[in-house]
């Protein structure tokens, strides 16, 4: 029997999922996707989600803890924030250039908007944001009670703070003190590591079930179909794949080619070709993690105590997609409503994209809602995000693999300046 690779699994179940919900929509079966198909995509979510919290606990704690000395966790802190901003700073700056040279917002019909029920949420959002500090973010971070912050999916900073502190802890406490914890994470982390394998194998099918599901619900909550709904959009949407095509094809490997030796273009897509098709189909770096550890970890081959102290942090920290995009977006919403953003309020913009990246959550939609934040700098009323709502899904999906791509190539960097050292 033909042997074919995961992530050829993985697409073409992608492919088939597409091609069934546009199918589906020319013979009346969308219902059956939303009612039989879309379950399996949801329980295949709260799978990845499932695995996802314990295997970001464990393999911190076990990452930290393996590390000989506090001074070696800084060391590598230190590098991994830096590398995070820099490339979030790139992304802002490509997606800034491209959408005031492209302009696709000018000459666009304001007449078309349409309100819809998201943005009276966006807006609650907006009113419980006004009068926060600007450190609440760092505040949020630590957790009072670890036991709800693990119950909580949106609370992963806590995690992981609550995570590299044992870790930490565990460095400094008596060695013969701990050999039964360390086993113990040891074994569990193994578990969680055994249960993303599992889930993977069985990838393919569920997200056949994911993309027929999740695209026939969006058509369906619109007037078009879902052809028609990414050509209203075209120059937006195609400013924001430029840009995230930039960042993917030409910027990652470049940062990739000047600090690791030997980069091999082909081999690095092609380990972590699942992670980006996973990410691309469930839209949240968060339920990818299990698996783009597992790829940057065993076809990458970067050694466990990189992995999975740097890949955890970027899944919840580096998002470059999603600042990319938000950049677009807004200067997008500028042009459409004829506001004049001088290049100061463009920087104003770029600096709130990559910290509303830091906050936000790796989950479907987390950069629509704190598009919300980057829009406050500007006189724009978040009312007009109703605009860009009808393709942000299917850029959602698209950000979320450049957020992905960018956790991998980090972590790759980290390495390799880890061996040098
Ligand atoms: N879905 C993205 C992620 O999880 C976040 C976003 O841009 O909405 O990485």
């Amino acid at each position: 029997m033909i042997k074919i690779s995961l992530h050829w699994k993985i697409l073409i179940a992608m492919l088939l999922g597409l091609i069934w919900a546009l199918a589906s929509e020319n013979i009346n079966l969308v219902s059956f996707n939303i009612l039989w198909l879309s379950p399996f995509g949801d329980i295949f979510m709260k799978l990845l989600k499932l695995i996802a919290v314990p295997l970001v606990l464990f393999s911190i704690i076990k990452g930290v803890s393996n590390l000989s000395s506090i001074s070696e966790l800084g060391k590598m802190g230190t590098k991994t924030i830096l590398l995070y901003l820099t490339t979030t700073c790139f992304a802002v700056f490509i997606g800034l250039f491209l959408v005031n040279q492209i302009g696709p917002g000018k000459g666009f019909n304001i007449g078309e908007i349409k309100k819809n029920s998201k943005v009276s949420s966006i807006q609650e959002q907006v009113s419980t944001n006004s009068d926060e500090s600007p450190l609440k973010f760092i505040v949020d971070m630590v957790p009072e009670n670890i036991f709800l912050s693990l119950g909580d999916n949106k609370a992963m900073l806590q995690i992981i703070f609550f995570a590299i502190f044992f870790g930490s802890v565990l460095i400094l406490i008596d060695k013969k003190k701990k050999v039964q914890i360390d086993i113990l994470i040891d074994s569990l982390n193994e578990v969680f590591l055994k249960m993303v394998d599992i889930v993977i194998r069985y990838s393919p099918f569920f997200i056949f079930c994911l993309m027929a599901g999740t695209l026939s619900k969006l058509s369906s909550g619109s007037d078009g179909g879902i052809v028609e709904i990414i050509l209203g959009l075209g120059l937006y949407t195609i400013v924001v794949l430029l840009g995230l095509s930039i960042m993917m094809l030409v910027i990652y490997p470049l940062i990739m080619k000047i600090f690791i030796n030997n980069f091999s273009y082909k081999l690095f897509f092609k380990s972590i070709a699942p992670a980006q098709l996973l990410a691309f189909s469930t839209s949240s770096s968060a339920a990818t993690l299990p698996v783009t550890m597992d790829c940057v970890n065993n076809n990458l081959r970067v050694p466990n105590k990189v992995t999975s102290f740097v890949l955890p942090i970027g899944a919840t920290v580096n998002m470059d997609g999603t600042s990319l995009y938000q950049c677009v977006a807004v200067v997008f919403l500028a042009q459409i409503l004829g506001f004049d953003l001088t290049l100061s309020n463009q920087l104003l913009i770029a600096m709130t994209a990559v910290l509303a990246s830091i906050g936000s959550a790796a989950v479907p939609s987390a950069g629509l809602f704190m598009l919300v934040v980057v829009l406050g700098v500007t006189d724009i009323d978040p009312m007009y995000i109703a605009i860009i709502l009808p393709v942000d899904r299917i850029l959602d999906m698209c950000r979320t693999v450049i957020n992905v791509t960018g956790d991998a190539t980090v972590c790759s960097v980290v390495n390799s300046w880890t061996k040098k050292n």
